[in-house]
């Protein structure tokens, strides 16, 4: 069942044949980035200077447009990727880093609105995602510190035990076993923290070096025969024509077919996407290397994220770190003291650390939608976008890239499971920001209390 704020054709035969508007980068920090500090910086990428003519013409050089670009070169198109900064820029070189199944929504929030048909075979695609996300690590050697193992944590007896139910509906509804429920005593074993009184294991939920994996892809898609621009920002789109065109500074990328991965960090330059995405900013914070230190707070390596609606991440780097990550600002400002805000979390959880100095902290921006399912598909003819995986992207985008080039390659139930969800545009205007603020205040209260 449709939603009645769901997609309708005539929001874009209203929208303009040009779509231009100033490509709005965010400026989000990343100038403490861990990920960027800790691989060895990659010989530049030139920037698009003049005209060039493809199959298929990409924006934006995240998981989602590098993963399209790999899969349509492999399969012999002409394909070329325009990023505005480099590639991994974006959310794709910033996060959490856990490769986790599932959806944001949450599979009840997705049956109730869509019916258990359309959430089992989203589900089932989002095991795919985990999946595709090892097997492209393997089949390109991309080293990217991937481990398995994660584990959400319960912060409230009710949370420990909404995990039996949880566990025993992924068994029987969507046949995926081998989930764990830890007591709280199994718990502070593995999560020494007196925070937690329980917790769901997944075995099969990897983490990785996100902006290792996405340059890895990039390197993948170049070699099959994709071209990437960097410091190539798209400041204007032609997209009702059969020749397309993405539009910079010093040149244009002609194509029949377009795709649009900028998500967060696009702005407002397509006006539809736009209205059906809010960009959050989320930050992380990395100590220091702790040694032997590490285990004091993990015994294993593994991911691990709690159970509340804002909730706090965290997970061990491979030189003994620990990458803690939370907040959600709705307003898409990051705090100017990260280190100070998100440290104070981190002590709370692990006052262990109390004397732990914190050498990296940086934020980025979630593409969160109305209902925080994905926006897969597409908005017009011959034109894709890919954006809403609402904090749960790090594998979805990955496969939304493979679907949407199995789609341009002629496979017209690729996109059949995301077809199915609607697509509505956030409701109230230019009072949407404080709406949105509002509405999380509601939502930390809520963790807090109920
Ligand atoms: C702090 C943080 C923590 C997160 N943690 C996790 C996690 O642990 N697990 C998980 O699954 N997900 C996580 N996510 C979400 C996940 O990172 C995203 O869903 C995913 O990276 C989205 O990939 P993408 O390719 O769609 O977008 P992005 O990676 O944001 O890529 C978009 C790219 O488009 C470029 N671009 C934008 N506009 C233009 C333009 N006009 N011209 C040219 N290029 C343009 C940008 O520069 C950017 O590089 C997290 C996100 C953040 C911010």
């Amino acid at each position: 069942m449709r939603s009645k704020l769901s997609f309708r054709l005539s929001d874009i035969s209203r929208s303009p044949t040009i779509l231009q508007a100033e490509a709005h980068i965010s400026t989000v920090s990343d100038s403490a980035n861990f990920y960027i500090s800790s691989l060895p910086t990659p010989a530049p990428r030139s920037s698009l200077d003049g005209n060039l003519e493809v199959d298929v013409a990409i924006l934006g050089g995240g998981f989602a447009g590098v993963s399209t670009a790999l899969h349509l070169a492999e399969r012999g198109l002409s394909v070329a990727l325009l990023e505005a900064k480099t590639v991994g820029f974006g959310a794709s070189g910033r996060n959490g880093g856990q490769v986790l199944p599932g959806l944001s929504a949450g599979l009840d929030g997705i049956a109730k609105r869509n019916g258990m048909k359309v959430a089992r075979a989203l589900w089932d695609e989002s095991v795919e995602a985990v999946d595709l996300v090892r097997r492209l690590t393997q089949r390109h050697g991309i080293s990217c510190d991937l481990t398995e193992g994660a584990v959400t944590l319960a912060v409230k007896p009710k949370h420990f035990k909404g995990f039996t139910e949880e566990k025993a509906w992924l068994e029987g509804e969507f046949g995926y076993g081998g989930l764990e429920v830890w007591s709280p005593e199994e718990a502070r074993v593995v999560v020494r923290s007196q925070r937690y009184c329980g917790g769901l294991y997944d075995p099969r939920a990897p983490h990785l070096h996100p902006l290792a994996f996405v340059r890895g892809l990039a390197f993948a898609a170049e070699t099959a025969g994709a071209r990437i621009f960097e410091n190539s920002p798209v400041t204007a789109i032609e997209m009702d024509r059969p020749v397309k065109r993405l539009l910079t500074g010093k040149g244009a990328m002609s194509a029949r077919t377009l795709v649009l991965a900028g998500n967060a960090y696009i702005g407002k330059l397509v006006p539809w996407a736009a209205a059906r995405m809010m960009p959050v900013a989320s930050c992380i914070v990395a100590t220091e290397p702790l040694g032997s230190r590490i285990g004091d707070l993990l015994t294993k390596s593994i991911s691990a994220c709690d159970a509340n609606i804002v909730l706090d991440y965290f997970r061990p780097t491979p030189d003994g770190r620990l990458l803690f990550g939370g907040l959600a600002n709705y307003s898409g400002r990051e705090p100017s003291d990260i280190a100070g805000v998100l440290g104070r979390r981190m002590r709370h959880v692990f006052p262990q650390l109390a004397q732990t100095r914190i050498t990296h902290a940086w934020g980025g921006l979630i593409d969160i939608s109305l209902y925080r399912e994905p926006l897969i598909g597409a908005m017009k003819d011959q034109v894709f976008v890919m954006q809403g995986f609402s904090g749960h992207g790090v594998a979805l985008a990955t496969l939304s890239g493979q679907r949407v080039a199995a789609t341009i390659l002629g496979d017209e139930a690729a996109l059949s499971p995301y077809d199915a969800l609607p697509r509505p545009s956030f409701p109230g205007g230019p009072l949407r920001t404080l709406g949105l603020v509002l509405g999380m205040a509601m939502l930390k209260m809520k963790d807090r209390w109920a």
